[in-house]
Formats: C-alpha cells, structure tokens, sequence
C-alpha cells in the first residue's frame, strides 16, 4: 500500500488490459483472457464493436457537449426508442447507476409531495440489495459495510428479509412512498425474485397506494434474455432505473417512469450537468441499435440455455467446488462450496475472468453477442479451474 496514488478503494488484479475484441481482452504482453465479467455487466457488446466504435468517432467529430439548456435531439430520440419499448412514459438521462437511482428516488418522494403527502418518503427494499455508493444509495441498499463510518445512516429506507412478503406488508406504514427492488439481485448473488411475488408486490402497492421502482441496472439491456428482466413476468413498475449495459461501456445511466409517477418533477426541481450528453447519447442509441434487432434477444435466450446446461454438468462434476448453477439469460450464478474469492482466482489462472457476488457466488456476466465457440472456451476454463480446486480435497479423500 501507499505506492498508487489513487485511492485506495480496490484491492486490483495485478493485471492490464492494453486492448479488447469482442469477448477477449488483452494484457500489454499480449496475453488474452476470456471476459465473463464484461466491466460487471457493461460491456454488453464486447469490446470494440464496430458499430459503437463508429458511432462514437462519428459523434467526437460534431459535438461532444452542450448541457441541458438545449435541446439533444439524439438524447429525444433515444428517450422515445426506450418508452416504446417500456411501460415508461418519460425519461431522465444521468452518468451512473447510482445517480438514476437517486432520480428514482427522488422522483417517487415527489410524486407524493405533489399530491399533497409530504410524510410519505420512505422507501421499502429487500435485504441483499445494491443501488449504488452515494450516501441515499447505500441507505436504500442497508448493507452494514457500505454504511460503516459515514455518519448518519440517510434517512427514509426500511429494509426486509429477502422475498419476505409478509414482513415488507407490515412494514408498511403511512409514511411509506415506495417499494424499490432489483428484478434480479446482481451484487446479492444473483437472485431473482419470481413473478408471482412481483405480481404480489404490485398488489401491495396498488392496495396502499405506494409506486414500485426496479434497479434493473445490472439485470435490464438484454441481460436476461429480454430487453427488461421484469417483462419475463409482465408486472410493470412505476419508475425503472437503468445503466451498465445501456452504454455499452460509455458512463449513463437513465431513470424511466410513467407520467403519473413523474408528475411531480416539474422544471426546476431535479438536473444534471453531463446526463444525456450527445456522446453518450449516440452511444446508446447504437447500443438499442444491436440489441433491437430482429432475433438478437432470441439468440441471448439461445446460448443462455446452451451456457447454464454445460454449467450444470460441470456443476454435477465437481461437488466440491459448486454447489448450483442459478439466474436466468446471460446474468448466471455459480453458487460455490469453495470460497468464491479463490473459484474467481482460479477461473483467472485459466485465462478466464468472472466477477464475485455475495452469497458466495460467482457471477458470469459475458457480453450479450458471446459465440456458442467462445462460451465452449468458457466452460472448458471453468472446468479446469474446478478441477484445479478440487484435486487436493479428492487426493485427501482416496488417502484417508
Ligand atoms: C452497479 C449497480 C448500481 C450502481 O451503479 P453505479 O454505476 O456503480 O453507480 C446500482 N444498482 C445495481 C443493481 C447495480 O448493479
């Protein structure tokens, strides 16, 4: 420690990617690693897709920024290709997860605001959650160690056992605005909450007249075989916030809603400096390009099934090290016997990156145009690293 001058918030892979292609990435030595991992969840192209690279040399060439005072008619237009695609009436561009969730918030507190309920601004999540690092996100996530030492925990976030429903209806009271989840939890392990509970979570909502926001900022953009996790059970929310994958690995972010939910953001009342700039503007317009196409979904639906039957036989193969296979799409979960720290470590030493999750999961995220030869390559990595760990428990075995 003390020798970087960054701040000292990651413990790095002692590696450095110099350049990518696709699903591959390559160190400054020329050595190439399979990405599962796919900058968690954003580079939901791969790398250097020539359509994005194009789009964004294109775009650096006429305008890179102009602010909100102005009309960004690529910003528009792609606000227009999301609400057809969604239950979303209105759109609001940011530069982060963790900012589009702060507009989600903030949009369902002044949704009761304007009608008249300044008390209700508290917001109901599941434990589990992550929405992001800023001081209302880590509220709203409750984890004890994203909160420790900032101070005052910010106020109006009440937190439930995972999927439980009979706990999240008391917990609701008069002061109760919203109930925030993700449709599938990526930073808790990849859990997905089913569709009857989110069915049962609209009728809570509907009942007490609360707004149901998901964070489909890991789970949303293809990532679960549709365009939005939660159009696999068809129970739409009043405000969605998005992010990771929409850039492609450009930063923005978006926070959607219906006109009811965003009737009380009026002019004035929430901005941004950089949200919705042209860049990320184009950028996102050219990722929706790839990912609306005619059959693209179908084939992400293809090879998750191809994907997670190879993971289940390896997961048959080495008891040791995997206890399941779990999630849906291209967002899978090996939920690991073995510390998921040292599986991930192992994965590494095969060339193949992945990225760690709570529950003791390890998270395969591959870029949504993975081939069926590069996922091949995948398990075949995955394999060898299980078999790696497995050796000296099974030597340990046969000598005892
Ligand atoms: C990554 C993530 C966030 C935070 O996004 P940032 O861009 O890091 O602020 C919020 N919610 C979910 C579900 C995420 O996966």
């Amino acid at each position: 420690m003390g020798g970087s001058a960054l701040f000292e918030t990651y413990n790095r892979a002692p590696l450095r990617f110099e350049r990518g292609e696709g699903v591959w990435l390559y160190t400054e030595s020329g050595e190439r690693y399979l990405d599962f991992a796919a900058g968690i969840a954003v580079n939901s192209l791969g790398h250097s897709h020539p359509h994005l690279v194009e789009t964004l040399k294109t775009q650096a060439e006429k305008l890179w920024h102009v602010s909100n005072l102005y009309e960004v008619p690529e910003q528009t237009r792609l606000a227009e290709r999301l609400t057809d695609a969604t239950f979303a009436d209105k759109v609001f561009f940011a530069n982060s997860g963790a900012e589009a969730l702060e507009c989600a918030i903030k949009t369902a507190r002044r949704y009761h605001y304007a009608k008249g309920n300044p008390e209700r601004y508290r917001i109901i999540t599941f434990e589990g959650a992550f929405h992001g690092r800023t001081l209302a996100t880590i509220a709203a996530g409750g984890q004890p160690k994203y909160l420790e030492g900032f101070g005052p925990k910010v106020q109006g976030f009440d937190q439930v056992p995972f999927g439980d429903l009979e706990a999240l209806e008391k917990a609701i009271t008069e002061e109760t605005a919203a109930i925030l989840i993700e449709p599938v939890q990526g930073e808790g392990g990849i859990r997905p909450i089913e569709a009857d509970m989110l069915a049962r979570l609209r009728g809570f909502c509907e009942k007490h007249g609360l707004l149901l926001i998901y964070d489909e900022v890991q789970c949303g953009i293809g990532r679960t075989g549709k365009l939005f996790a939660y159009q696999w059970s068809g129970v739409a929310p009043d405000i969605m916030a998005i992010a990771k994958g929409i850039g492609g690995g450009f930063p923005m972010a978006a926070c959607l809603a219906s006109d009811e939910a965003a009737s009380g953001i009026v002019p004035g009342v929430h901005g941004t400096t950089f949200g919705g700039n042209p860049l990320a503007m184009a950028v996102g317009n050219a990722v929706l390009d790839v990912v609306l196409e005619e059959g693209f979904l179908d084939e992400v639906k293809r090879k998750s099934l191809l994907l997670k039957q190879s993971l289940a036989s390896v997961v048959d193969e080495f008891p040791e090290v995997f206890e399941s296979v779990r999630g849906s799409g291209l967002m899978l979960g090996l939920k690991c016997r073995m510390p998921n720290g040292e599986v991930n470590l192992a994965f590494r030493r095969h060339n193949f990156l992945a990225v760690p999750a709570g529950d003791n999961v390890v998270r395969l995220l591959p870029p949504l145009n993975v081939t069926d030869e590069e996922i091949r390559i995948a398990v075949e990595a995955i394999r060898d690293a299980a078999s790696d760990l497995a050796l000296p428990a099974r030597k340990a075995g046969s000598a005892a």
